[in-house]
């Protein structure tokens, strides 16, 4: 028989005793439900502290608390096979069963099976299985920590630090996963309408040079062998899907299979194909302009 307990549970043990040791120094105490496994294990669960004085020397939990936690527990767990796990820590000392706490376990003597469990601050701890019929039995075990299944949570002081210390990736159209709305371009500072437009366009060009690219690359890819026609398709058809969650007006107009002489033939640009209204965006018409553009926002870009 195994005694487990999960990774979120013991973490709450562990902050209670964090808690009370170093607002007052001294112990915490509290109950938690011992559930019976399928495979016979017993597993503790959902720790709670209850109404009690903490004292440097021993903590008592209110024996009307007690009561009230017994029976809400009984009706919560109704249909578990369900004993008791009276827990509590030893602030900054060792983790070991003292004579009050012997005693406090006698005080289970009454049912078949208790628990009970010590720990303290460094996470040391003792786990006392105390069977009382037909004989008395006590046994110190180990525990068997479960992984977090049922998800997690990250404290906020690894979420600062990560946040603090990492670049975030740069939102393009090719990665946004959605309708992609820079935020780090320099529209801010244009302030009429007519300007806001001549920086959208200049976003669809910026996109249309970066489509270039990676279309010219995937090509290339697929002209010296490196995939068959399928993965060649799924590559431009992911990036049209990319494209299209962007709501950039382009496309890409995937050669058939079987063409693979009109692959060798074609640049990437004449495979790209945008809405109506937008021909005069395509960088391939104008490159002098793309460079001006640039320029003129100040930004180095593809020609930079
Ligand atoms: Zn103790």
């Amino acid at each position: 028989m195994e005694v487990c307990i999960n990774k979120k549970d013991w973490d709450k043990i562990i902050n209670y005793a964090r808690c009370a040791s170093e607002e007052w120094g001294t112990e915490i105490g509290g109950m938690a439900v011992t559930v019976q496994q399928e495979n016979g294990d017993w597993q503790i669960m959902d720790p709670v502290i209850m109404k009690q004085d903490v004292s440097a020397a021993l903590c008592v939990l209110d024996k009307t608390e007690l009561a009230k936690y017994y029976s809400k527990m009984a009706i919560k767990y109704k249909k578990k096979e369900i004993r008791f796990c009276w827990w509590h820590s030893h602030a900054k000392m060792d983790a070991f069963w003292s004579g009050t706490d012997t005693n406090t376990i006698d005080e289970y003597e009454d049912g078949d099976l208790s628990f009970a469990l010590v720990v303290n601050v460094k996470e040391e701890y003792k786990c006392r299985v105390s069977v009382w019929k037909p004989w008395v039995m006590h046994e110190d075990v180990e525990l068997n920590f479960l992984d977090k299944e049922d998800g997690y949570n990250i404290p906020a002081s690894i979420t600062k630090e990560v946040k603090s210390k990492c670049t975030q990736p740069k939102s393009t159209w090719y990665n946004s996963g959605s309708h992609y709305n820079p935020k780090q371009t320099n529209i801010s500072f244009i302030k009429n309408s007519s300007k806001l437009a001549t920086a959208k366009d200049h976003l669809i060009t910026q996109a249309w040079i970066e489509l270039i690219d990676k279309v010219d690359e995937i090509n290339g890819q697929f002209i010296s062998g490196e995939y068959e026609y399928d993965r060649y398709k799924k590559k431009l058809d992911d990036i049209n899907r990319r494209l299209q969650n962007a709501k950039m007006p382009l496309h890409v107009n995937i050669i058939s299979q079987g063409s693979f002489e009109d692959i060798l033939h074609v640049s990437a640009s004449d495979i790209i194909e945008c809405d109506s209204g937008y021909e005069h965006l395509n960088p391939y018409d104008n490159i002098e302009d793309v460079m001006s553009y640039n320029k003129s926002f100040g930004i180095g870009g593809y020609y930079g």
